[in-house]
């Protein structure tokens, strides 16, 4: 069974830490080993040696995960896919210095993607700047960092959103996007609300987080987590994104809604406090999609009749409509149409 522990990210989870030998002596390798006193440690070439194994068992991996510490050597930026939301930015990436989550979404698109369950962190986020300020000098940047992976679930223990976040107050023509289902308020407290970064905390009713977001924190927790760095100034954007289907979907999803009505009105806050919103049903490669099912066989989400379209699948065109222009309409009424984020390119 599938644990949900409030404390479980609180203490070192990991059985053993590999550690490629070209970064040992990396000070942020140094100030991570600290963190982890007693957990065995081996040394290896790459961190590919155990990330792309054969045959890797991935349940067995959730159960018993091993940290990698590495340095990534090319690819710090990456093009955003057109499955992904772009917010109308133009120069739209995304970068990787984290790769898997401590949480166990079953519809999570980095179980099709990675060989492995086991959490890869790269150490060397200097160069990641690096890369991104050689990137401005060309054209301001629009930059998802928590893609593949959720930093700010990850904050307690790797510090890397305050790290973008000191970066990002020296870049004005960064913006950078913090996805996440987390609801650790105390990061509120870590770093000073910038204007460029957005915190943008996807959101599903209890019913979806219970039956396939193990791990996460409730509906209420994060709602409440967004509402509160809003009232202390931050940047935050309500991703219903992806929504995801249930039998009585209308009432679920309107439940969440109110949740949110509920706790601006106690914090005598409304919606045009929050940053944006976006929209969207679950949709994946159908590549991603085939490992997927493969990993979770009895999952409803993954096994859901899911249509093919060009290569991507999603809902049957009229149920995705349907429920996207029902959200559309629900929050139309609660926040300004040009905060409302709905289509990704195709
Ligand atoms: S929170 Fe996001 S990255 Fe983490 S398991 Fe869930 S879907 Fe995947």
């Amino acid at each position: 069974m599938r644990s949900l522990k409030p404390d479980y990210f609180d203490a070192p989870v990991f059985s053993h830490i590999y550690i490629e030998k070209e970064i040992l002596s990396h000070p942020r390798t140094r100030q991570l080993l600290e963190r982890f006193p007693g957990i065995p440690r081996i040394e290896i070439d790459h961190y590919k040696d155990v990330f792309c194994r054969q045959k890797q068992d991935y349940g067995l991996q959730q159960r018993s995960r091993k940290l990698i510490l590495a340095g990534r050597r090319e690819h710090f930026l990456y093009e955003g896919a057109p499955v992904c939301q772009d917010f109308g930015n133009r120069h739209f990436y995304y970068s990787s210095c984290v790769m898997n989550c401590i949480y166990d979404c079953e519809y999570c698109y980095l179980k099709g993607m990675y060989p492995s369950g086991h959490l890869v962190v790269f150490v060397n986020l200097e160069d990641y700047f690096r890369a991104v300020a050689q990137k401005l000098r060309e054209h301001p940047v629009y930059l998802c960092v928590s893609y593949d992976s959720d930093l700010a679930a990850l904050e307690k223990l790797l510090g890397t959103c305050e790290l973008w976040t000191e970066f990002a107050a020296k870049h004005p023509d960064l913006t950078i996007e913090i996805r996440t289902k987390s609801a650790n308020g105390a990061m509120w407290d870590r770093q000073e609300p910038l204007p460029n970064i957005v915190y943008a905390f996807t959101l599903s009713p209890q019913r979806i987080v219970e039956q396939s977001e193990h791990r996460t924190p409730s509906a209420q927790a994060r709602v409440s987590c967004a509402v509160e760095g809003m009232a202390k100034g931050f940047p935050v954007r309500l991703c219903f994104d992806p929504m995801l289907y249930c039998a009585d979907w209308q009432q679920e999803y309107g439940s969440l809604l109110q949740q949110i009505d509920r706790e601006l009105e106690e914090r005598q806050m409304t919606w045009e406090q929050v940053r944006d919103v976006s929209v969207g049903t679950f949709r994946i490669s159908k590549e991603y999609m085939r490992i997927l099912r493969a990993k979770e066989p009895d999952s409803l989400v993954t096994q859901f009749p899911y249509e093919n379209v060009d290569g991507v699948y999603q809902y049957p065109p009229k149920l995705k409509q349907q429920m996207e222009q029902w959200m559309i309409e629900e929050l139309s009424g609660r926040i300004s149409k040009e905060c409302i984020y709905h289509e990704y390119r195709t």
